[in-house]
């Protein structure tokens, strides 16, 4: 029987208990939705003990379906105040699954907060220990020292020194397969400092000696694993080179944010073009892999420097963008140096380079000096109040030089996808309770005939429930698929009306967390300037009502696109 475990770090107590049945279709962010609105005041402090951290791999994660071992990261944002999810590719998911527990729940906080924690999940049992070693280490000398004690089979989950400062752009960080290096992370909101404060610093998943999840009925299980398969071999594959070669067509639609969003196309874009990193492959060595076992698309690309050292991994569009042409850099291999020392800080890549980008703007550095850059990432965690405030975001560093013009959506820095040139994923940006986060709903191009606020609430319902399953949104499952999987993978029909209302209930259940916590409609905008100032090079603002916007709260009828849409992040 599946579980929860429930670590409290006020007690240093970790105990387990029975999944509820009722949940059985509820995993990942949705599961993650529902935990938090049982078990958490809205209005409670992100950074206190009242908070609590969900770790939930999806619905189908620990199975054979491909690509869908993602594991949620859910809790109160010290970010945006509101209900946040971010999800992680990796191993940890997979392995938790194989274990038989559904989440970790991490809550409370340790009394002496000088303290550090390891905990230790394997199938002989859980330990939660005190691990002084690993206080403020950075993320791959972490990884390394749990290496070298567990053995390079497990996956290890922890904070970087910005987890533990309680920076609200910290990330959690997940080793990945291959080289089990700390290079995925869940990262937005800054669900790593709701974790780090409370003195949880890393934990140990090793399902050494367990089998992947059987279905209910596995040969319709097999029989859709096999079509996606299928269907993903003879299939475009639009991301086996990465997301990082998105670069082009996005700078081509005027999307790809230049100088803090002053522009959105980069002169020098074709430096920071992801064909530039496969080309590189072949004189400098590393590869496209894949980060999870069973992932079928391997869009992560592994990426080292002129003298063919490792440098980091993956080096994704959204990273190239806010860490490279948001701060006018155009070497390649600053912007992957500035990704390695955010994993190795823990922090978010967006939020980081939004914030650098922020700082650039306010004359504190110059545009375009990444060695500037990466010494002032280098001071985020030495107690530096800029290079702090960096940490904190892209609200924070405005705040420290009184800028009143903040690219951020609810707290959150705006992703690379421009909603001035994007009307529905402004609207996305501006409804989701999630800010402005492109994963919660991109939408690139409204289908003809339709209406944006309509195609952003069916982008936001498709990307819900696929966050639900542990899909990896590269995979791009359609919601028939997810429905055929789930439907096997319990043994009885689950139509596509179900599993529809099992998207559209995350929403829901998100959007009554944060209207508890106390938003109100007159959140649900985006930014002033989006709406003043035009994007130069299509002179397109932001034109959404806020009749719109609030109608994405009303749920349209089932239409032809959401049968077909494909979920995309
Ligand atoms: S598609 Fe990419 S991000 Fe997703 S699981 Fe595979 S390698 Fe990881």
């Amino acid at each position: 029987m599946d579980k929860l475990l429930r670590v409290d770090m006020t007690t240093l107590t970790v105990t387990d208990e029975p999944f509820p049945s009722e949940w059985e279709l509820q995993g990942g962010r949705g599961l993650s939705a529902k935990i938090l609105n049982k078990e958490v005041d809205p209005k409670c402090d992100p950074l206190g003990a009242g908070n609590k951290v969900v770790l939930a791999p999806g619905v189908l994660s620990g199975s054979i379906a491909p690509t869908s071992g993602r594991m949620s990261v859910g809790g109160k944002s010290p970010l945006t105040g509101g209900i946040k999810e971010a999800n992680s590719g990796g191993q940890a998911g997979q392995k938790l699954m194989r274990l038989g527990y559904r989440a970790i729940i991490v809550q409370g906080k340790a009394t002496d907060a000088a303290k550090r924690y390891l905990l230790t999940v394997n199938k002989a049992g859980y330990a939660l220990t005190e691990a002084p070693e690993l206080k403020m280490l950075r993320t791959y000398a972490c990884a390394e020292l749990l290496r070298d004690r567990h053995g390079a089979k497990a996956a290890f989950v922890m904070v970087g020194p910005a987890g533990e400062l309680g920076l609200s752009g910290a990330s959690v960080g997940f080793t990945d397969e291959g080289k089990k290096n700390p290079a995925r992370h869940a990262a937005r909101g800054g669900l790593g400092a709701a974790l780090g404060v409370k003195g949880l610093k890393a934990m140990v998943i090793d399902d050494d000696g367990t089998k992947a999840r059987l279905p209910e009925n596995m040969d319709t299980f097999k029989a859709q694993v096999q079509q996606m398969t299928k269907e993903h071999k003879e299939g475009p594959q639009i991301f086996k080179h990465g997301t990082s070669t998105t670069v082009p067509i996005a700078n081509m639609l005027s999307t790809f944010p230049t100088r803090n969003r002053r522009m959105m196309q980069f002169e020098h874009a074709a430096n920071l073009d992801g064909a530039v990193i496969v080309k590189n492959f072949e004189t400098r060595g590393g590869g496209m892999h894949h980060c999870m076992t069973g992932c079928i698309v391997s869009c992560s690309n592994v990426v080292h420097g002129a003298d063919g050292n490792y440098i980091t991994s993956a080096l994704e569009f959204e990273t190239l963008a806010l860490c490279g042409s948001n701060c006018e850099i155009s070497d390649l291999d600053t912007v992957a140096r500035m990704d390695r020392l955010c994993d190795e800080l823990g922090l978010d890549t967006i939020e980081t380079g939004g914030a650098i980008g922020m700082a650039m703007d306010c004359g504190a550095l110059a545009f375009g000096d990444g060695a500037a850059a990466l010494a002032l990432m280098e001071k985020i965690d030495k107690g530096d109040p800029l290079a702090e405030a960096v940490g904190r975001g892209v609200v924070a560093t405005a705040k420290h030089f009184g800028e009143a013009r903040i690219p951020a959506v609810r707290g959150q820095g705006i992703p690379a996808w421009e909603l001035r040139s994007l009307p529905a994923t402004a609207i996305t940006y501006a409804t989701s309770a999630m800010g402005a986060d492109h994963t919660a709903g991109l939408v690139i191009f409204t289908p003809p005939g339709k209406d944006a606020a309509t195609a952003s609430q069916e982008a936001q319902l498709v990307n819900a429930l696929c966050d639900s399953s542990g899909f990896c949104k590269f995979q791009q499952p359609k919601i028939d698929e997810i429905r055929t999987l789930y439907g096997a993978h319990v043994g009885r029909e689950v139509s596509f009306e179900e599993a529809a209302d099992l998207g559209w209930n995350v929403l829901v259940d998100e959007w009554a967390f944060n209207t508890n916590a106390g938003f109100t409609a007159a959140d649900d905008d985006v930014p002033e300037f989006c709406r003043t100032e035009a994007v130069p090079s299509n002179g397109m603002t932001v034109t959404a009502t806020a009749e719109e916007l609030q109608s994405v709260f009303t749920r349209r009828p089932i239409s032809d696109e959401l049968r077909t849409m494909r979920a995309v992040g």
